[in-house]
């Protein structure tokens, strides 16, 4: 079933307000398995509202409007919908007697335009507002339904919630059932290429990429009468994922993010970590610390953000500092021997980096970051070029931190490869 939105508003098209409706309504509706081509912005001109509102019920089955609900002049929406229609406004008696205690208990008489709301057209269902005066409305039409919901958010939500929401499941039954596939150490586009035949094929289940900082996630989604069938639907095309996209995958479940699997991994394997930071100062191992049991993992966390400290916490040389400078590929490697060596711990990821946004050169641009990873002796290290504003840059290198330590450990002790990675930008 299709469904298409349009939010009704002047104050939408100047910018003066920010059309968190359509966010709502549209993740609403995807939740709901239902498709969605199409979402309007129109101002309150009538005869606009009338050509998006017939174009919409041309194309889509289920078309939901906000806004324009109210008893100003301008408010026009509910008349336009009967217009078009060809239905009459008639009063609805419980709104009217709704309206007129709304009053009564404030004490205000009240104005001819409020009486306004009280009309429905005829035949629709009248949705109660259970936070303002203006209900809703629900004109069927045929197999297709236009759905009137007020503008404000704290009257749409609840209203969607309580009311619209079960008429749409009763459209549209059946269960929906998602499953999202992390990955990290691919870049979205590369991840997309690798599944682009999928993505081509789709239909249901559905799936779809979705970038996070340093990881790709894919949601696949589907549709079926029952639980069990849409697991039925899922298992296959999430087994086509893993076996294309194989290592890269840190985890299938929902809740899980890639600081836990860290330390799971850490975990299993029975080893103690180190985290040495420069330019990401402590993001690595607060990420790793905010995960229950991180105890078991985690031995120490450096911040040596000064070539001192470099030195006085990690041993890195002064030689190395001096030729080679603090960002470079063998303070990396130093930094990373010496979280290990002074620790006593079996792994240690450290970085450094220029996030800038000045101390950057042609040699060496803001964003390059080198990230060494000690696993019992076998020090790898990476150059990596990130872009984006310091803090971006800073969580981009957390995000790559904990990737690569999570590499070096499954390369070292699951004997999983790794070399398809694309650097991130
Ligand atoms: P009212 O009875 O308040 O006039 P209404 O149904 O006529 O309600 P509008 O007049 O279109 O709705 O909008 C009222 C207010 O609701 C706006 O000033 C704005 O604060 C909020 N609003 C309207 N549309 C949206 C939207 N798409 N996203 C977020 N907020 C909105
Ligand atoms: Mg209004």
């Amino acid at each position: 079933m299709v469904v298409e939105l349009i939010c009704v508003g002047t104050e939408l098209l100047l910018g003066n307000i920010v059309n968190t409706n359509a966010a709502f309504l549209s993740e609403q509706c995807a939740a709901l398995g239902l498709s969605n081509y199409y979402q309007t912005v129109v101002g309150d001109n009538e005869e606009r509202l009338k050509g998006v509102m017939k174009t919409a019920m041309e194309r889509s089955d289920i078309v939901i409007l906000s806004g324009g609900l109210g008893p100003t002049k301008d408010d026009l929406t509910k008349e336009t919908a009967a217009a078009l229609l060809g239905k009459k406004l008639k009063l609805h008696e419980p709104s009217k007697k709704k309206i007129q205690d709304f009053f009564e208990k404030r004490n205000i008489t009240p104005t001819e335009n409020n009486w306004k709301q009280a009309m429905a057209p005829e035949g629709a269902i009248v949705v109660e507002n259970e936070n303002g005066t203006a209900p809703g409305f629900i004109i069927e039409e045929g197999e297709k339904a236009l759905i009137l919901l007020p503008g404000p958010p704290n009257e749409l939500l609840p209203m969607f919630e309580k009311s619209i929401k079960p008429y749409l499941k009763e459209k549209e039954p059946g269960i929906i059932l998602s499953q999202t596939i992390k990955i990290c150490g691919l870049g979205e586009s590369y991840v997309e290429t690798m599944i682009q035949d999928m993505i081509e094929k789709q239909e249901n289940p559905t799936i779809a990429p979705y970038a996070k900082t340093g990881e790709v996630h894919l949601r696949a989604t589907a549709r079926a009468k029952s639980e069990k069938e849409a697991k039925k639907l899922l298992k296959p095309m999430t087994k086509e994922l893993k076996s294309r996209i194989g290592g890269y995958i840190y985890t299938t479940e929902e809740n899980v993010t890639l600081e836990m699997a860290v330390i799971d991994l850490l975990k299993n394997n029975r080893l103690t970590l180190t985290i040495a930071e420069s330019c990401t100062g402590g993001m690595i191992v607060s990420r790793l610390i905010n995960v229950q049991g991180a105890s078991d993992v985690v031995r120490e966390g450096l911040v040596t953000y000064s070539n001192k400290a470099k030195r006085k916490y990690l041993g890195v040389k002064k030689g190395t500092l001096a030729k080679k400078g603090a960002v470079s590929e063998e303070t990396a490697k130093e930094m990373a021997k010496g979280g290990v060596f002074f620790t006593k711990s079996d792994v240690c990821i450290a970085t450094t980096g220029i996030a800038g946004p000045g101390g950057g050169s042609e040699e060496k641009p803001v964003g390059l970051v080198y990230i060494g990873c000690n696993v019992c002796g076998k020090i790898t290290v990476k150059k990596y070029q990130f872009g984006g504003g310091r803090e971006k840059i800073r969580q981009s290198a957390t995000a790559a931190a904990l990737t690569l330590l999570r590499q070096c450990v499954l390369e070292h002790y699951s004997k999983v490869t790794f070399g398809k990675e694309k650097k991130e930008k």
